[in-house]
């Protein structure tokens, strides 16, 4: 195969230029080259491909691959908590704005039919079951539905966005949590996901937020698992590209409420790949089993008035305001 020189921003036709030609790919001997587009500002990863199999070796090792582990840990907790989808929003920003964008659209009468596209485990797909919305979620790994119906129901289906159009299904929301970084075509993806949408219904997009750290070179895993880092007007061309208007999710109450720290970027020398060259995990990270006495706590509520005490004393060094290393964005299809 031959590797496509990028010339110009496969997202809008402007201009690129290199960022860095050493980038960390996310398997030892793998290394990319980083653009930038100097019309959107998105970056990319060149070669802008992936194969099937790191996700399958990442997820044969779920428990122990950083940045993934946490999926494991979300997957079997939600089944213990009362109100699985309140302990995810208060786990990640991403589920926080999903979850309270679509609560605050179910407050007005409005009865939602969604659908979460990558659900991938399928826990937040279950979150919002319980939560009584009606929700579908879809991955194209059949594991990953038969494990999820397994667990939480049958709400799942191991299927395409194509194959849920030509069945003429439309929803009044769509979940796309940060999966858009990992798609080598973009276009291609959000326009059928806008084509599932009902008149006024809304794409709901997280990603990794690149302009949280403006002078990083590429702050998001190692491409090929991302191969695409967005800001705001990345996610703003998007949206006017396939006929949808875009609000941002305002990330200041979960900045308020949840101490998050504002970690520094890691200076390209020192990332190390995530894989040897065999493929095998060059350092395991298991999540260490949470204390029973934690647990006691983060079932009382207890652990949230504890949460919403430090935070309250710490003022340096954390998220604040509007933005945060997330961006969510919404995608209105006009009437
Ligand atoms: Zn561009």
């Amino acid at each position: 195969m031959t590797t496509p020189n990028h010339e110009q921003c496969p997202l809008c036709g402007s201009g690129v230029h290199v960022v860095t030609d050493t980038a960390t790919g996310y398997q030892q001997g793998m290394t990319y080259t980083i653009l930038e587009c100097e019309g959107c500002r998105s970056s990319f990863a060149s070669p802008l491909e992936v194969s099937d199999e790191i996700y399958a070796r990442i997820y044969a090792n779920v428990a122990n691959v950083p940045g993934y582990n946490r999926y494991d840990r979300y997957a079997r907790e939600v089944l213990a908590r009362r109100r699985p989808l309140d302990y995810l929003m208060a786990q990640e920003e991403s589920y926080w704005a999903v979850a309270s964008h679509l609560r605050q659209r179910r407050g007005g009468g409005e009865r939602l039919s969604v659908l979460e596209v990558g659900c991938g485990m399928g826990y937040f797909t279950h979150a919002l079951a319980q939560d009584g919305f009606t929700v579908t979620g879809v991955d194209i790994s059949s594991e990953a539905v038969s494990w999820a119906r397994e667990q939480y129901g049958p709400y799942y289906a191991c299927t395409t966005l194509g194959e849920l159009r030509a069945r003429g299904e439309r929803y009044d929301a769509i979940i796309m949590n940060q999966l858009i970084e990992h798609l080598p075509d973009v276009h291609g993806f959000l326009a059928e996901a806008v084509s599932l949408l009902a008149p006024g219904g809304e794409l709901l997009v997280t990603t990794p937020n690149k302009s949280a750290y403006p002078d990083a070179a590429w702050e998001t895993d190692h491409p090929p698992v991302h191969l695409w880092w967005f800001g705001e007007e990345a996610l703003t061309y998007l949206a006017e590209r396939h006929g949808c208007t875009v609000s941002f999710i305002d990330f200041s109450p979960f900045n308020a409420a949840y101490l998050r720290p504002k970690l520094p970027p890691v200076p390209p020398a020192d990332k190390r790949p995530v894989f040897d060259a065999r493929g095998e995990l060059l350092s395991s990270q298991p999540l260490p089993p949470i204390s029973p006495l934690r647990s006691l706590l983060e079932r009382s509520g207890i652990m949230d008035f504890l949460r919403a005490v430090r935070s309250g004393f710490v003022t340096d060094n954390r998220w604040e305001g509007p933005r945060g290393p997330i961006c969510a964005a919404v995608l209105r299809r006009e009437e």
